[in-house]
């Protein structure tokens, strides 16, 4: 599931691909940009910001393109995926599900079943994605206000909260139910009795760095199939810590901007 770490990769592939290069082709399959051709404009950047990534685009270059800079925004979502292909390389992904071709000589980047995808003037970034906390992998990351804006409700469950990328952005699913077991505490737990919050802040952090330049994600520090995670998705297997088996469960009302990431595992007798 593309957490932070995994949309500040994508990001990074991206802008490895396209940045300082002139658009040759465009293709977007969704039918409000289906008119929309930014080929002959030139790739300024490829940012990632909390969950949401931006390529930014234009203006134009000499042979056309877009008059004014825009943003491409996307957002991973539950099966989103940019890939970059070099030119004529088979997709590794069904072609129907490709939402975004964006071609530069010798390679071309496909977004398949991204979450969302826009067009936005590059002025109007901030609109697009959202109010968002401080992002645990961007150069704003500011872990004292994370704790603070994680406060500002202390009868919310922690474990819920984690998840509310307005407080801090880039903790999915996976990160949340890690973080919980590896402070001790039940997500169910109001943030008011979580312990110190810049202490989460700052694991958090340490956390999707570690996992920032990897392939697989991992939280116990083992690279190793079933070996990656103390509590996520080990429903009914015993705990690495305690051998109880693992709760999982449901938590959680809709939080705007985050999607129904809403079962939690936890370890009953570790985490308190
Ligand atoms: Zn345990």
């Amino acid at each position: 599931m593309p957490e932070g770490d995994t949309v500040h990769r994508t990001a990074g592939r991206l802008r490895e691909a396209l940045a300082g290069r002139m658009l040759t082709g465009c293709d977007l399959r969704v039918p409000r940009y289906a008119t929309v051709d930014l080929s002959g404009s030139l790739v300024d950047d490829v940012v990632a910001r909390g969950k949401h990534i931006l390529i930014r685009v234009g203006p134009r270059g000499a042979d056309g393109g877009t008059a004014r800079p825009v943003s491409v925004h996307s957002h991973l979502k539950m099966e989103g995926r940019w890939d970059v292909y070099r030119a004529g390389e088979r997709w590794r992904r069904p072609a129907h599900t490709a939402r975004a071709v964006l071609r530069v000589d010798g390679a071309e980047a496909v977004g398949f079943s991204l979450g969302a995808l826009d067009v936005v003037a590059r002025a109007d970034e901030d609109d697009a994605v959202g109010p968002l906390g401080p992002d645990l992998l961007g150069p704003d990351w500011d872990p004292a206000r994370a704790a603070a804006n994680l406060a500002t409700d202390p009868t919310r469950p922690v474990g819920l909260a984690l998840l509310d990328q307005r407080l801090l952005a880039g903790i999915g699913n996976e990160y949340r139910s890690e973080l919980c077991f590896l402070r001790g505490v039940l997500p169910q737990t109001p943030v008011s009795q979580a312990g110190d919050l810049r202490a989460w802040a700052d694991l958090a952090h340490r956390l999707l760095l570690v996992n920032r330049d990897s392939v697989r994600r991992t939280t116990t520090g083992v690279d190793r199939d079933g070996a990656r995670t103390w509590v996520y998705d080990r429903g009914r297997r015993p705990c690495r810590r305690c051998g109880t088996p693992i709760r999982v469960g449901r938590l959680g009302e809709p939080i705007s901007g985050v999607d129904a990431e809403r079962t939690v595992w936890w370890c009953p007798t570790c985490q308190r």
